[in-house]
């Protein structure tokens, strides 16, 4: 089980977390990630990694 966490004050909207993790992040009215889905595991786990991992800002944080 993994944590997710977004940085509210890091994000800058460019989109990719809910574009590569639809199914774990949608954005809000100004573009800015939500977290969908708190606690995920296997292939929504997996596409958290992917967002973490390309979010240009830092901004996602994965607790395991
Ligand atoms: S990829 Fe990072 S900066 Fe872009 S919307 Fe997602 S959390 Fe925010």
């Amino acid at each position: 089980m993994t944590r997710v966490c977004v940085d509210a004050d890091r994000c800058e909207g460019h989109g990719r977390c809910y574009t590569l993790a639809p199914d774990v992040f949608d954005a809000d009215e100004l573009g800015h990630s939500i977290v969908r889905i708190e606690n995920v595991t296997g292939e929504l786990e997996a596409q958290a990694v992917d967002a973490e991992q390309n979010c240009p800002e830092g901004a996602i944080t994965l607790s395991r």
